[in-house]
């Protein structure tokens, strides 16, 4: 099975900036101009303060691993070939999270509250996907 047959994200119309940034290696994510706080994932409304005012902003694309399992095992899937690979919640420094794969280390070298940074994997034009490797404290 070949890595590009792997299933593409459904991008829904708001969330277009996302993948945009991502295309250009940035990682942006919303800000509700209202209440000040960052938003993720992607939506219409503020989940802080139901204000409709979100914009974009491009953030650090530092965090630190909030949970993580390692996959070694999985029904027959275009993902096989990678096993083991670390599928991980990162909490950003901005303070929300985001599901991710930890990429660039031994997959058991991976710990909760380890520092990690985005990286880009471009899986085609269209998309590029947000990943995050280990990272320098500080
Ligand atoms: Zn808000």
């Amino acid at each position: 099975m070949s890595a590009s047959k792997k299933p593409l994200p459904v991008v829904n119309p708001w969330a277009l900036p996302f993948w945009e940034g991502a295309r250009d290696e940035k990682l942006v994510i919303q800000k509700c101009r209202d209440c000040g706080k960052f938003v993720f994932y992607p939506r219409i409304v503020c989940p802080h303060c139901f204000s409709q005012a979100l914009e974009w902003e491009q953030v650090s694309g530092r965090g630190t691993v909030y949970s993580y399992t390692v996959v070694e095992n999985n029904a027959p899937s275009y993902f096989q070939d990678e096993m083991p690979y670390v599928v991980a919640l990162v909490r950003l420094a901005e303070g929300v999270q985001m599901m991710s794969n930890i990429v660039g280390c031994d997959p058991y070298s991976v710990r909760c509250d380890m520092p990690v940074e985005v990286v880009f994997e471009k899986v085609n034009e269209e998309f590029t996907l947000p990943k995050f490797r280990p990272a320098e404290e500080g």
